[in-house]
């Protein structure tokens, strides 16, 4: 029998998937970077990306259809690499949206920290593991730019700072020292995502964790989670403490509340989607309030498995 939080939780979900309302929105100004990561996504590299132009009209057909509060995240490709980033910001600001951006911290400066520090609402940093984890994974001798980064962030008093760490069989035995390092950096979040097969992340299947492993890792992350010293977010949802480590999940909201503009100016439901998917639409040839109210009915038809009466899904993208 479920609980009257479970039942309103429920109702609530059902709401938000009828009603939609948005509430963020990612958008990869770039598909370059400078690393070749193992795992990435976006198989970023030299990759084509939006003008400022293009951002700047992107921005306003936003402000057309959604009103502030909205929020919007900055990712790639690697952002930094853009000359012009804190112009990007800018473009999304001026609109009076909250900007965030995420970042692999290999090309942060001081100066960049401080405009960033006057302008983000946050920012999250790529991490994944102690340095030979880190460097394997990232394709370069890097953690160390990173740790610099996350420091001079600090420094530049960006509001909430986060540290992103991708999960495969080269850092599970890590956790528990990354653990303390992520907390010693005194950040606001660390959001543990499990690598999955998607991206490059595909052709290298060495880096896959098995079901048990995977298990493994979400107990792990919600023992570490009941101390409370550092809130710890595993996918798309919060760690908590339960009885049953399945219903520590929660709901993906991709495509119920937040949605994804690719650097092709394609739409997709989360930045991490596979990219086989088929896109809702195009920024460059369609409206973008038009896409968010027509498309996605994939996402807002989700049902979700039962585990026992509670609400389960493994929050796995794509
Ligand atoms: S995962 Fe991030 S840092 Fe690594 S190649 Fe992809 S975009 Fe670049």
């Amino acid at each position: 029998m479920p609980s009257i939080s479970q039942l309103l939780f429920e109702l609530k979900y059902r709401l938000q998937k009828t009603v939609h309302p948005l509430h963020a929105v990612s958008i990869e100004v770039t598909g370059r970077c400078n690393l070749t990561c193992l795992h990435c996504y976006a198989e970023a590299g030299n990759k084509p990306e939006m003008s400022l132009e293009d951002i700047s009209r992107l921005a306003a057909d936003l402000h057309r259809a959604f009103r502030p509060p909205l929020h919007i995240c900055l990712t790639g490709g690697e952002p930094l690499l853009r000359k012009d980033i804190v112009d990007v910001v800018d473009c999304f600001k001026s609109k009076g949206y909250s900007v965030s951006v995420v970042t692999n911290g290999t090309l942060l400066t001081r100066c960049l920290a401080e405009a960033f520090g006057t302008r983000l609402t946050g920012i999250s940093v790529s991490l994944d593991g102690l340095t030979k984890a880190h460097n394997h994974l990232r394709g370069g001798d890097v953690f160390d730019h990173a740790l610099a980064a996350i420091k001079l962030l600090k420094a530049a008093h960006v509001p909430y700072i986060g540290i992103k760490t991708t999960v495969y069989r080269g850092n599970l035995a890590d956790i528990d020292q990354l653990y303390e390092l992520v907390l010693s950096l005194g950040v606001d979040l660390w959001h543990v995502f499990a690598v999955e097969p998607h991206g490059r992340a595909a052709d290298n299947p060495e880096l896959l964790l098995t079901q048990s492993e995977y298990a493994q890792l979400r107990d792990k992350l919600s023992l570490l989670a009941r101390d409370k010293k550092l809130r710890i977010q595993f996918g798309e949802e919060m760690v908590r403490s339960s009885s049953c480590s399945a219903c520590t999940l929660k709901r993906c909201t991709a495509g119920i509340t937040q949605m994804a503009v690719l650097n092709d100016g394609s739409v997709s439901s989360c930045i991490n989607a596979t990219r086989d998917t088929v896109p809702e639409g195009n920024v460059f040839s369609e409206n973008i309030g038009q896409i968010w109210e027509d498309g996605f009915k994939r996402n807002r038809e989700k049902v979700y498995r039962q585990c026992g009466g509670h609400h389960y899904e493994r929050p796995a993208c794509g």
